[in-house]
């Protein structure tokens, strides 16, 4: 919503000016109603006063009249006669001088026979007969007024004669005179005036009687034309204007008639009070609106700072919240001032929120920068871990579309780190680690990107490089560099690194496919013996998959019983005697057939599945134990093949232990065979194994010997108990002179060391004579017979076995 700005000067503006008005609402109302009081009170005042003025102007005149008639009739005599004859033609003798100094008009003297004996007008007003009776009746004196023409009073008083009769005089009197006498006492003028009976009043038919001011009372009344309330008009008065001037009327009644109404009125001039009220009108407006611009333009002066200063903190806060603290305090918010206010106050409240906020920032900043580092480089070595290697990595990918080179991928594992580790502990390892990656850091460019990819893995990333050349270059560099020792407090260790290389300049490759193809290159490269680089090639993947198929294959072979034993017979050089079998692993895959050992169990080495196939074949060969015993073959012994992970697993002795207990079995029909690559991978753990399971009754063949690179050296230490030379040099032993050398100088070794030779892949007679003659101990190989198959084992022994012996020993001679 789109809100109007007002702001709070105005708004202060606004109330000041709506207190100011309704106070001088309040106040004019008070002081208009103060003058219209004053007004009422003067039209009060005036109506009193000329109520009481009239009513004394007239009795004046009353008691004039009786006194002249209670005077006159004394000196008449009138209560010494009989008659009121003396009186009557005394009163029209006298009534000449009466007219002249009472104002009187007319006299009647009537007896109590309401008889007329003397009247001075032609006529007898029906008032004076009234007078005449009630006068007779009361014996008092009576007065009332009674207006025609003109109005007059008329004055009744009883004498009484002689005889005690009563006669009435009645004298009429004009009231002319205290209407004047009025007007000149009360300083306003008067009128005399009738309208016709009734409610209302309509100015219009007011007829004159007499005015002390006829033309302005003419002038008056001409203007008025409207209705008024009879009664309000004599309690209010009227007030009519005329020109300039503003008259009050004020009416008194007279007299009243069938048909009219008779008013004495006061005619004031109140022009002075409009006037009055009429400017304190004017100077009450002209005040306020003084009042009004004076304060706004103070509310202006004094509030317009202060708005300033708030609008220049609305407008300085947001930088606050962009971190403009320096900005912020370079905006003049304080001021030099004796005095403080609540906006001063505000302002160093900004102030210092403007520090604390700062400082809060900086601490943000710090601790974002702290995390980066945890969730970005790895605290041991200081390299940026696998976090970072994605982030770069990924950006790297996405930016080999706009350019023509390409990115190296370096997979490092240090080789046979685990047993540094395992041996002289976790902190000679850390300290190994931290030297490592010092190596790997000094070997590159400082455009390069070396991570730790976890425990003793390193992935090094060359951005920017044509070819492969350049990779390997650095592989090249830093394989030299590990070749010095690292001395890691007392101790000084020899440790190498497994190095798989990869190039691309195909930015459809995934940054996690170019590691995983670096790691699968590496793993060749340790295959290969370590200390070595190999470059990934896409077979190498090819191999992983399978090895991921096969591992799922295994699982179902397993269930499904599809992996069975071939034995393939051992028997002594010298006299022939069967000293065992060697057992095989076959698997007859439904689809594929039967596929060699030699092409699932390199695939399998390393994985949970070889140990379980391992398991299996342990388990087969003690039950064909049991069965060879069964069939009285009781010095025959199965010699089992065990994979470096086998060898190593926990379990094993366990597990063996079970087996012999379950089939209850001896350990001396048992030969595990381990080759010189399974005892190398770990020797002292594997020595400690073998010593374990030689105390149990095992004995141990060292398998395809002289393939490896260990030498007889370290067999002296180990519990061995045959050598099983390999079936390579076998092969060529007759044609090759160097094999027949290694062959007879191992068996003369073997034998000085007091332990058993056995010669695989005997094909020939030529051989097995040479090896004979040469003090072999034992000969296995297709001479003598191919790997059988286990169903038909017992036949073949039964077939070629008697007593322990070999039965045809006839393709030797
Ligand atoms: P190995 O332990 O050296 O086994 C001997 C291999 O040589 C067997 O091949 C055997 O059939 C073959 N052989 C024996 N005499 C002759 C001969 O006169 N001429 C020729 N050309 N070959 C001969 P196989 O059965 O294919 O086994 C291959 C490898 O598979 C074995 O080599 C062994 O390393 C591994 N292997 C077999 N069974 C198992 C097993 O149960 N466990 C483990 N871990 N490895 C096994
Ligand atoms: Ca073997
Ligand atoms: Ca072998």
């Amino acid at each position: 919503m789109n809100r109007t700005f007002v702001s709070v000067p105005l708004k202060l503006l606004c109330l000041i000016v709506g207190t100011l008005l309704l106070m001088s609402a309040g106040f004019s109302s008070l002081s208009l109603w103060r003058l219209e009081h004053e007004f009422t009170q003067f039209q009060r005042d005036k109506l009193n006063l000329g109520s009481a003025q009239f009513s004394v102007e007239k009795s004046r005149l009353d008691n004039q009249i009786r006194i002249w008639v209670e005077s006159f009739s004394d000196i008449v005599g009138v209560n010494e006669q009989p008659t009121f004859n003396p009186l009557s033609e005394a009163v029209a003798e006298q009534f000449y001088a009466l007219q002249l100094h009472l104002n009187v008009e007319n006299l009647w003297l009537i007896d109590e026979n309401l008889q007329t004996l003397w009247l001075s007008s032609e006529t007898t007003p029906r008032l004076v007969r009234e007078h005449a009776i009630e006068v007779l009746n009361v014996q008092e004196p009576l007065s009332s007024i009674l207006c025609d023409r003109d109005c007059q009073l008329y004055t009744s008083v009883p004498v009484i004669n002689e005889q005690g009769k009563i006669a009435v005089v009645t004298m009429s009197a004009s009231l002319i005179d205290v209407i004047f006498s009025l007007h000149q006492s009360l300083d306003s003028n008067v009128a005399v005036i009738s309208v016709p009976s009734g409610q209302t009043l309509s100015l219009q038919q007011v007829s004159f009687i007499s005015a002390s001011n006829q033309a302005l009372l003419k002038k008056i009344f001409a203007q008025r034309p409207e209705q008024l309330s009879l009664a309000q008009v004599m309690d209010e008065g009227i007030q009519l204007s005329q020109a300039d001037n503003h008259f009050l009327l004020n009416f008194m009644p007279l007299a009243t008639t069938s048909s009219r109404e008779y008013f004495l009125v006061l005619i004031d001039d109140v022009s002075v009070f409009k006037e009055k009220n009429e400017s304190y009108r004017n100077y009450f407006l002209v005040t306020e609106l003084f009042i009004f611009i004076t304060l706004a333009m103070l509310v202006f002066f004094v509030t317009s700072p202060f708005a300033r200063r708030l609008i220049n903190l609305a407008n300085a806060l947001p930088m606050l919240a962009r971190r403009e603290f320096n900005e912020f305090r370079k905006v003049p918010l304080k001021r030099r001032s004796f005095f403080v206010d609540e906006l001063d106050i505000l302002a160093n409240a900004a102030q210092e929120l403007s520090f604390e906020l700062e400082q809060l920032n900086l601490e943000i900043e710090q601790k974002t920068k702290e995390l980066e580092n945890i969730a970005m480089y790895d605290l041991l070595t200081g390299l940026p871990n696998r976090n970072m290697l994605n982030l770069q990595l990924h950006k790297l990918v996405a930016s080999l579309r706009r350019r023509d080179d390409g990115i190296g991928v370096l997979f490092l594992d240090l080789d046979d780190f685990k047993k540094v580790n395992d041996s002289h502990g976790h902190g000679e390892g850390d300290r190994l680690l931290e030297e490592a990656a010092n190596r790997i850091r000094t070997s590159i460019d400082t455009v390069d990107l070396a991570c730790r990819f976890g425990g003793d893995e390193f992935v090094i990333v060359l951005p920017q490089i044509s070819s492969i050349d350049e990779a390997i270059a650095t592989a090249q560099q830093i394989l030299t560099r590990f070749k010095q020792p690292i001395k890691v407090g007392s101790g000084v260790f020899y440790v190498s690194t497994s190095i798989g290389i990869v190039y691309s300049d195909n930015e459809a490759l995934r940054a996690d496919d170019l590691v995983s193809f670096a790691d699968i290159a590496m793993y060749e490269a340790k295959k290969s013996g370590g200390s070595r680089y190999h470059i990934y090639q896409p077979e190498m993947f090819t191999r992983v998959a399978q090895r991921v198929e096969l591992e799922g294959e295994v699982r179902q072979a397993l269930l499904k019983q599809q992996f069975s034993l071939s034995l393939q017979p051992q028997l002594s050089a010298k006299d022939k005697r069967l000293i065992g079998f060697e057992a095989l692993l076959r698997w007859h895959h439904p689809e594929q057939g039967m596929i060699p050992p030699d092409e699932f169990i390199p695939i399998l080495e390393n994985s949970e599945y070889m140990i379980e196939l391992g398991y299996w074949v342990m388990r087969r060969c003690f039950e064909l134990m049991s069965e060879f015993l069964e069939q009285g073959l009781v010095d025959v012994r199965i010699a089992i093949n065990l994979s470096a992970m086998q060898f190593l697993d926990p379990h094993l002795i366990d597990y063996l232990r079970q087996l012999m207990r379950r089939f209850n079995l001896s350990a001396k029909h048992f030969e595990l065979e381990l080759t010189e690559q399974t005892l190398v991978s770990d020797i002292d753990k594997a020595i400690k194994v073998m010593n374990s399971l030689k105390q149990i009754g095992f004995s141990f063949a060292i398998d395809d010997f002289g393939t490896g690179y260990s030498s007889l050296a370290y067999l002296k230490k180990m519990p061995v108990d045959v050598i099983k030379i390999d079936k390579s040099f076998i092969f060529g032993m007759l044609e090759n002179h160097s094999d027949y050398q290694i062959i007879m100088s191992t068996i003369a070794m073997v034998k000085n060391l007091g332990l058993t030779v056995v010669a695989e892949g005997v094909e020939s007679g030529a051989q097995l004579r040479s090896l004979t003659m040469n003090d072999c101990d034992i000969i296995q190989g297709y001479y003598f017979s191919k790997p059988v198959p286990e169903a038909e084992l017992q036949h073949f022994i039964a077939d070629k076995v008697v007593d322990g012996f070999w039965k045809t020993q006839a393709k030797q001679h």
